[in-house]
């Protein structure tokens, strides 16, 4: 029998994974509740209630409908981490009245979709242990064969340029399409007040986790003070440093010496990518389990609230992933892009079902450096920096999501405030993680930055992860696309000089 080729197992553990989680997707009416009786713990399962409320001592604190499951758990979490009484929740169900005191914890079902997610943990958890040995022994080694120090100065500059421009390209669109779809008057506020109350407390959370990025202290701590603590924080930028200096500096002592060293540095290098290739066998099962517990988890209901907001986003992510990559590639890199879109394939379904450019870069180093015979000296030094400092999609879909928040809040923004939001989503961009999620948090700090409420992430909160699965995807390929790019134009002005 032929076999199946790794993309093809992939995209069909992709929709495989979709429709599982779709059959045993999470029931929205239905909550376990845990609460104590006596000494013991009980656990029990109510559903399909049409009222209920939460109460402490004797007075009602929250009061919600049937289909508030979010907010009930939400609610919930917040009592009982702020108030030392004994918490009590209430539901009306055909006329009965059901009440359990003392509750102690209240959560949605577990279903055989949600069950298998520890197999797309493992999967991430696999991805992520590659990435730093894996871009340390490669850079090491291509930084040692870079040795020409303008050579290098000329790919950094180029690189950092390209990272810049592309993604100020990309917020820039998201602000255009925003302003020009406008979803945020095209909500209804009833459907604001509903998510508005969902949300709330998720959303105070993360308005306090504010991050503060000075450029001055971004560039002052590229410089590790230790370089086993850059490794062990996982600090993707210390890291290239470290590994950059330590190669430039091998060509410059004893050669027997240093080909010692070169040689043990290759070897690692060989392995981590030969680790790539055995932990890809195992991606078709970590893609459908993280699909499957992702769609199971997801509220769709939500979806057709914020449809115009969505399409927002993702009609910019197209045009940012196939029309200005596809131009960068094809006028300054001048490159296939049928040989590019095809081989970037594994890397973008990757960094959907993670969710994390940082776990994708051992793929997409194998995506650019061995399918498209991208110069591995060139990509093993832009593809991590991209991971850390470029994140595209990330930054269109800020300037998409800033614009609806203060419509739907009312607000006129200015051209002084877009372009502070152009500005904080760049510096955002390239100052913190490629992680799930932190678009939302960097989100908080242009939201202050043009004095917008930071709540208003609650309105979407709900399709926030979604959304990360497809920006991430943006996130990537831009990364690569950068790299292809550089790479070419090296390549012809070698051949010319
Ligand atoms: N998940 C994204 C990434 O890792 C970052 C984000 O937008 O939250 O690329």
């Amino acid at each position: 029998m032929k076999k199946v080729p790794l993309h093809v197992q992939i995209l069909l553990a992709l929709i495989l994974g979709a429709a599982f989680g779709a059959f045993f997707s999470v029931d929205k009416n239905k909550l376990e509740i845990t609460y104590k009786k006596n000494s013991d713990q009980v656990e029990e399962t109510i559903k399909d209630w049409s009222s209920s409320y939460i109460a402490i001592g004797d007075s009602t604190v929250s009061a919600f409908s049937s289909k508030d499951q979010i907010a009930i758990i939400n609610k919930f979490k917040h009592y009982y981490n702020s108030s030392e009484k004994s918490i009590k929740l209430v539901f009306e169900k055909e006329n009965r009245k059901l009440v359990y005191s003392n509750v102690i914890a209240v959560r949605k079902e577990h279903t055989l979709a949600t069950y298998i997610k520890p197999v797309g943990d493992l999967f991430i958890r696999l991805l992520s242990f590659l990435a730093i040995p894996l871009v340390i022994s490669t850079l090491i080694v291509g930084a040692a064969s870079l040795s020409d120090f303008k050579k290098l100065g000329r790919i950094g500059l180029k690189t950092f340029s390209l990272y810049i421009a592309t993604t100020t390209i990309a917020i820039t669109i998201g602000l255009g399409l925003a302003n020009l779809i406008s979803p945020g008057t095209r909500i209804d506020p009833s459907s604001k007040e509903r998510l508005m109350s969902s949300f709330q407390e998720e959303s105070a959370e993360k308005a306090v986790e504010t991050l503060d990025i000075s450029i001055v202290d971004f560039f002052v701590e590229i410089v590790p003070k230790n370089p086993f603590d850059a490794i062990s924080n996982g600090n993707m930028l210390q890291i290239v440093f470290l590994a950059v200096i330590f190669g430039i500096t091998l060509t410059l002592i004893d050669k027997k010496k240093r080909d010692t060293v070169l040689e043990f540095f290759d070897g690692v290098s060989d392995t981590m990518i030969k680790m790539v290739d055995l932990f890809m066998l195992i991606a078709p099962y970590g893609v459908f389990a993280l699909i499957a517990a992702t769609i199971a988890d997801f509220g769709f209901e939500i979806l057709t609230t914020l449809i115009w907001y969505i399409a927002a986003v993702i009609l910019g992510l197209l045009i940012q992933t196939y029309i200005v990559y596809g131009s960068m590639l094809k006028f300054l890199g001048r490159s296939s892009l049928k040989d590019f879109f095809t081989n970037i394939r594994n890397a973008q379904a990757i960094g959907f079902s993670t969710s994390s450019s940082a776990a994708t870069l051992p793929i997409t180093l194998d995506c650019v450096e061995n399918k498209m015979k991208t110069n591995k000296d060139i990509a093993g030094f832009v593809l991590p920096l991209g991971a850390t400092i470029n994140m595209d999609g990330t930054a269109l879909y800020q300037g998409v999501a800033a614009v609806f928040i203060a419509q739907v809040y009312g607000f006129d923004l200015t051209i002084v405030e877009q372009l502070t939001i152009v500005i904080t989503a760049v510096l955002a961009s390239i100052g913190t993680a490629p992680v799930p999620g932190v678009g939302i948090i960097m989100l908080v700090m242009i939201l202050n930055a043009i004095n917008i409420p930071a709540q208003g992430i609650a309105l979407i909160l709900g399709v926030d992860r979604i959304l990360d699965m497809m920006r991430t995807i943006t996130n990537v390929t831009g990364d690569a696309a950068v790299a292809v790019t550089v790479a070419n134009t090296e390549e012809r002005s070698n051949i010319v000089s």
